[in-house]
C-alpha cells in the first residue's frame, strides 16, 4: 500500500501541493489551524487566503512573474485556473475576487477524492510517513519551535529585511568604481557620493513614503537591520557612519575617499544582479525607485527586486534543502511555499506545486522531479537551494535569477527570448532532471 502524505497548511502553497499529490493518486491529509487559531493576517476559515493583496501580479510574458504563472498553468495548477475563473478587471495584472478564489480552491479541495481536510493545528512534525511543510510566513508558534529543533537554531529566521536588487545592465559604470575596503579585492561596486548629493539624499530618505508597519510586525525593530529611512531619521550624519561609511575606499577617478559611498555587493556569481548593501527599507517601492536613482551611478538602474522589512517565517534553504524540496537531514520530509525562502502567492503555489508532485512520485517509489534553472519555477529552486547564496534573503522570481543567454541580447528581446527557452525547456521530460528518491533517513 502506497504511503499517506501529511501536509501542514492549507495556505497557496499548501493548497497546491494536496491538488498535485491527489492528482497522482496520493492519499493526503491537509491539515489546516484555521478556523480553530488564525494567525495574525488570516481572517477568512477558507483554505488559499490572500492575506493581503488580491493580485498574482503582471501576467505579461516579459515579466518573470507572467511566466511562472504560465509555467504553472501548463503544469495543471489548481490555484492558477480558480485565479483564471475569479478574475477581476486589473490591466496586464492578474487579480482576483478574493472571497471567491479561496472559496472555489476550498470547495474544489472539500470535495476531491483521495483527500482529507483536517481543521487542527500541528504543533510538531509527524515523526512517520511523507510530509509537507507549508505553514507559511507566519508558521504557529509550536510548529515553528519543532522545525527550529529540527533545522537548528541559526537556521530558522523570524523576519526578513530585504534591500533592493538592481539588474547589472542598467550601472553607470562610469561612475561607479570596483573596489572592497582597504584595497583587499574588488568585489564591491562603490556609488561615491559627495557632501551635497549625500544631505540631499539623505533628507529625500526622510521625505519618502513609507509602508506602515503592520500590530504584529513591530519587534522588528531591532538595531541589526533597521530600515534605511529610520537610521536617516536618528541624525543627517547618521548614514554615513553606518551602511555609506566610505572608510577605506578611495575613488579611483579623483583619488580621494568620497564623502559617502552606496556599496553594491554581487547577488549573484555572474554579476547580473547586485543588492544595495544595508538598504533594507519599508519605503513604497515607487518611492525606492525614485529615491535610490538619486545615487550617483544608478540613475537608470532597473531594479529586479525592491527592499522590504517584515515578519517572516523561513529557513536556510541553501543549507537544508534539496534541488527536490526535499529536507537533506530526512528526506521524506518537504517544505513548500513561503518557509522555503521564496516570496509572493504565485513563488509560494509554485514550490507547493513541486513538493505536491515530487511527495506523491516519492509514494510511488518513482524518481523525482528537479525543473530545469533555465524554466521560472526551476530559477527558484536554485536560488533558493544554491549553497553559494551567501546572504540568503527570501526573494521574488526576477530576470537576475535566470542562467544568461548566450548573445547579448537587451531589454525586451532578451525577456522574450529568457521566456521562449523557459517554456521550451519545461516540456524536457520529468526524467531528464531526477535525483533518486530517497525514501526515509536510513537510507539517505
Ligand atoms: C502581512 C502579509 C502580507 C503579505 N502580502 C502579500 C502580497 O500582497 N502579495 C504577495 O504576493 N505576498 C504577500 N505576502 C506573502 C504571502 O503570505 C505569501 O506569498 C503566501 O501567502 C505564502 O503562501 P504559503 O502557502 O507559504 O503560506 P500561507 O498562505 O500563509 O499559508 C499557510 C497556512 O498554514 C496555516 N498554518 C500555520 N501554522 C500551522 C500549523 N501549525 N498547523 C496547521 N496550519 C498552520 C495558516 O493558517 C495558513 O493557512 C504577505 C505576507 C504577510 C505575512
Amino acid at each position: 500500500m502506497q504511503e499517506g502524505i501529511t501536509i501542514i497548511g492549507g495556505g497557496l502553497a499548501g493548497c497546491e501541493a494536496a491538488w498535485q499529490a491527489v492528482r497522482r493518486g496520493g492519499s493526503v491529509t491537509l491539515w489546516e489551524m484555521k478556523p480553530q487559531r488564525f494567525s495574525p493576517a488570516h481572517v477568512s476559515p477558507d483554505l488559499a487566503e490572500l492575506v493581503c493583496s488580491n493580485s498574482l501580479r503582471s501576467n505579461s510574458m516579459e515579466n518573470a512573474v507572467g511566466i511562472l504563472k504560465e509555467e504553472l498553468r501548463r503544469l495543471g495548477s489548481l490555484l492558477m485556473a480558480a485565479a483564471e475563473t475569479t478574475r477581476v478587471p486589473a490591466g496586464d495584472a492578474l487579480a482576483v475576487d478574493r472571497q471567491a478564489f479561496a472559496s472555489l480552491v476550498t470547495s474544489r479541495l472539500e470535495n476531491r477524492e483521495g483527500l482529507k481536510i483536517a481543521r487542527k493545528e500541528v504543533s510538531g512534525i509527524p515523526e512517520e510517513g511523507i510530509v509537507i511543510v507549508a505553514s507559511g510566513p507566519l508558521t504557529s508558534p509550536a510548529l515553528a519551535e519543532s522545525i527550529r529543533k529540527m533545522a537548528g537554531e541559526e537556521h530558522l529566521y523570524f523576519y526578513d529585511a530585504i534591500a533592493p536588487i538592481v539588474d547589472g545592465d542598467g550601472l553607470d559604470l562610469k561612475v561607479i568604481f570596483r573596489a572592497s575596503r582597504y584595497g583587499e579585492g574588488n568585489d564591491y561596486l562603490n556609488c561615491p557620493m559627495n557632501a551635497e548629493e549625500y544631505f540631499r539624499f539623505v533628507d529625500e530618505l526622510g521625505r519618502g513614503e513609507k509602508v506602515p508597519y503592520r500590530e504584529f510586525e513591530k519587534p522588528v525593530h531591532f538595531e541589526g537591520c533597521l530600515p534605511i529611512e529610520e537610521m536617516a531619521d536618528r541624525g543627517r550624519e547618521t548614514l554615513a557612519h553606518g551602511p555609506m561609511k566610505p572608510v577605506g575606499l578611495k575613488d579611483p577617478r579623483t583619488g580621494k575617499t568620497p564623502y559617502a559611498v552606496v556599496q553594491l555587493r554581487h547577488e549573484d556569481s555572474r554579476g547580473s544582479a547586485y543588492n544595495l548593501v544595508g538598504f533594507q527599507t519599508k519605503l513604497k517601492w515607487g518611492e525606492q525607485e525614485r529615491i535610490f536613482r538619486m545615487i550617483p551611478g544608478l540613475e537608470k538602474a532597473r531594479f529586479l527586486r525592491f527592499g522590504s522589512l517584515h515578519r517572516n517565517t523561513f529557513i536556510h534553504s541553501p543549507t537544508l534543502l534539496e534541488k527536490t524540496l526535499q529536507f537533506k537531514k530526512d528526506p521524506r520530509i518537504f517544505f513548500a511555499g513561503q518557509v522555503t525562502g521564496v516570496e509572493g502567492y504565485v513563488e509560494s503555489t509554485a514550490m507547493g506545486l513541486l513538493a505536491g508532485i515530487n511527495a506523491a512520485r516519492m509514494a510511488k517509489g518513482e524518481p523525482l522531479m528537479i525543473p530545469p534553472p533555465t524554466t521560472a519555477i526551476g530559477s527558484l529552486v536554485h536560488y533558493i537551494t544554491s549553497p553559494e547564496v551567501k546572504h540568503f534573503q527570501p526573494m521574488n522570481v526576477n530576470f537576475g535569477l535566470f542562467p544568461p543567454l548566450e548573445g547579448r541580447l537587451r531589454g525586451k528581446d532578451k525577456k522574450r527570448a529568457m521566456s521562449e527557452r523557459a517554456l521550451k525547456d519545461l516540456e524536457i521530460p520529468v526524467g531528464a532532471q531526477i535525483n533518486a528518491p530517497r525514501r526515509n533517513r536510513n537510507e539517505s
